[in-house]
């Protein structure tokens, strides 16, 4: 047997010129992710199918609330175009909302194709009918329902149920792609989920101070890692080796702008991977005022280290709005993980709140870090997630 679903798009819809360039991008995100099952995807105007088997629903499903660009998707019955098809395929999804203790119910219908006998009141009165006649505990109820049975007379006929939400969003790839700065904090993974449902394919960078971060902390980082594999449909995770690059810092910057010239230098890093990656703009999951390398005058200075745009998601969000979102994401149970991503011995007691631009530049220059950075940068290892990584 075949399960059939309907994928609703929104913001998609929207777009007018290149309207067909997102509907690509996510047909193909769809068969990147459904690769290993048998599947075929149908389109006719605003409206999409997914046919796969029956024993591969779970899967399906599974996909369609995972991708960005799709707002919502509903398990479907197709029907031929006879009216005793259309109260047989009611029929079926009333018994599975009956059978969860939903009673109140009303139909919808929407007809395009105006050669169909019923019009939309005939064909929902004849549907309301056949279910309080097959089942007289449930009764219409037009203002508080506890279940809808939609029916579509199109170019071709189906029956739905409830719709489930999706991701939203933009179609991942539509927006280029973005080089995420992922640590093990909480943070910045969210950020990544907001952006690659904003249309950002994302390759992620972790700068590893081992052995002053520990093996479990990068680990961590992988994990988290395939996370967002699951929204974007693998993800490229680079290591860069940043303990030479810290020591050096720490031995010659003042002690008060350490944490920040750390910033500076992943930035600078960050932009020259993204660079060689063709990645068009850097995403971290920085939020105004959260420490001190985050106020608006530190944040000044870490952007100078780069010319690419920087997208900051959570800018202007409070942490409790992120750890909810990360909780619902499945972030957050990997986030709070013991590892520490930062060492104490490199954080300064009393860390410059705002640095002047200026000046923290002739700081930095000082460092001389060029040599180092360029080593590190050699020295990145790549580790490839695909999409469905156990
Ligand atoms: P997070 O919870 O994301 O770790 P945070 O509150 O700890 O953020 P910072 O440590 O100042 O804040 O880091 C700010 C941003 O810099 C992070 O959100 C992340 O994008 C990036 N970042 C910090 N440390 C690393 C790292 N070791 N590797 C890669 N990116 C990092
Ligand atoms: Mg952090």
């Amino acid at each position: 047997m075949e399960a059939f679903f309907l994928i609703k798009i929104g913001e998609i819809l929207l777009k007018l010129g290149n309207r067909k360039e997102f509907e690509t991008r996510l047909r193909n995100q769809l068969k990147k992710k459904l690769a290993g099952i048998r599947h075929t995807i149908e389109d006719y105007p605003g409206r999409y199918f997914l046919i796969v088997d029956e024993e591969d629903s779970d899967q399906a499903e599974e996909v369609l609330s995972h991708t960005p660009g799709i707002n919502g998707y509903a398990r479907a019955i197709k029907c031929k175009k006879k009216p005793e098809d259309i109260l047989f395929a009611a029929e079926k999804l009333a018994e599975a909302a009956i059978s969860s203790g939903k009673r109140r119910f009303k139909a919808e219908t929407r007809r395009s194709d105006k050669s169909f006998p019923w019009n939309s009141y005939e064909t929902c009165a004849a549907v309301g009918e056949r279910i309080c006649e097959l089942h007289p505990e449930c009764s219409v109820d037009l203002h508080d329902p506890e279940f809808i049975i939609n029916v579509e007379i199109r170019e071709r006929i189906y029956v739905f149920g409830e719709t489930i939400p999706g991701t939203r969003g933009l179609p991942v790839g539509s927006g280029g792609m973005g080089l995420l700065l992922l640590s093990g904090g909480i943070d910045s993974p969210v950020a990544g989920y907001l952006m690659a449902k904003r249309g950002l394919n994302l390759s992620a960078v972790y700068f590893h101070a081992y052995p002053y971060t520990s093996e479990e902390a990068r680990l961590k980082v992988v994990e988290l890692a395939k996370v967002l594999a699951v929204y974007t449909g693998g993800i490229r995770l680079w290591t860069v080796p940043f303990t030479e690059v810290q020591m050096a810092i720490k031995a010659k910057a003042p002690e008060n702008a350490t944490t920040l010239m750390m910033r500076g230098a992943m930035m600078e890093l960050s932009h020259c991977l993204a660079r060689k990656l063709h990645a068009n703009c850097l995403v971290t999951g920085e939020s105004l005022g959260q420490v001190a390398s985050q106020t608006a005058e530190n944040l000044r200075f870490t952007q100078s280290r780069t010319t690419l745009a920087v997208m900051r998601p959570l800018i202007g969000t409070d942490k409790e709005d992120t750890v909810n979102l990360a909780k619902t994401i499945g972030t957050y149970r990997i986030s709070i993980l013991p590892y520490e991503d930062c060492c104490v011995l490199f954080s300064p007691k009393h860390p410059v709140l705002k640095a002047k631009l200026g000046e923290a530049i002739s700081i930095y220059e000082s460092l001389g870090l060029a040599p180092l950075l360029e080593k590190a940068l050699a020295e990145a290892e790549l580790l490839k997630i695909p999409y469905g990584n156990p």
